[in-house]
């Protein structure tokens, strides 16, 4: 099975990064999707790349990322994707988050300008969403952006979940399904193909229910491919195996 969204690049893994790999893969997790955040965090992510197998890239400007602090950021995006766009899978994580400090016009810039490189270089994109989806939809109109991507951390209404489907997204689904009260959201994923689905931990972020406090890790997505074979009634080898199937169709088609 495949972690769609893990974030190994970060300090939370610089520790026992190989022992994090070797778990994960013993858990039957074959595969990583490392989105990126920052410059710093790129270099990381290519290290890794080159260190391990069966890992994929995507580099972006994350909307938690402070670009008053590091102005060139965006110009060291463009420079960054002109070099390595050939051994990336996507633009991400980017997007929009309405709970944090920066101001959303300017973040609702930054989006623009990686919706613009994803364009350039036909490319998808990982889609970060915080009380967002309306801008978020908003922006992909604008663009008129139809390389599709991933909605990292579906949370939402069944209409919010179609209307990205329509646009060629994947729903990120992780450990948020593990929790009974997360009801809108499973009932949305419950409504809705599983061919338009794959698995993630966001680690170290997004704890699974029974494992708050701790750092998340990939050795947790089989809970996740689990709980999704419950809430949609059928048997976790098909979970597994269509995600699989979804995730290769997107970035590999
Ligand atoms: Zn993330």
């Amino acid at each position: 099975m495949i972690d769609s969204h893990c974030h190994l690049d970060l300090a939370a893994f610089d520790d026992d990064i190989a022992t994090v790999i070797r778990r994960s893969e013993h858990t039957g997790v074959s595969r990583f999707l490392i989105p990126g955040t920052t410059p710093s965090g790129w270099q990381r992510q290519r290290q890794l790349q080159q260190q391990y197998e069966h890992i994929d890239l995507a580099f972006g400007l994350h909307p938690y990322f402070d670009t008053s602090m590091q102005p060139d950021a965006l110009s060291a995006l463009t420079h960054c994707l002109q070099q390595h766009h050939q051994s990336i899978v996507a633009v991400g994580e980017i997007g929009l988050d309405a709970t944090v400090s920066t101001p959303l016009k300017v973040q609702q810039d930054i989006l623009a300008q990686q919706l613009e490189l994803a364009t350039e270089y036909q490319l998808p994109v990982i889609l970060h969403h915080r009380k967002s989806h309306h801008l978020l939809q908003q922006a992909l109109k604008q663009h008129n952006f139809s390389y599709g991507g991933i909605i990292h951390a579906f949370s939402g209404s069944q209409q919010v979940a179609e209307s990205y489907i329509e646009r060629g997204f994947l729903l990120g689904v992780g450990g948020t399904i593990t929790y009974p009260r997360a009801s809108k959201t499973r009932q949305a994923l419950s409504a809705v193909a599983l061919e338009n689905m794959v698995l993630e931990t966001d680690a170290p972020d997004m704890p699974v229910a029974g494992y708050q406090g701790q750092r998340n890790t990939p050795e947790r997505l089989p809970l996740i491919a689990e709980a999704l074979s419950t809430l949609l009634k059928t048997s976790q080898e098909q979970v597994v195996r269509q995600t699989t199937a979804n995730y290769q169709r997107l970035f590999f088609g």
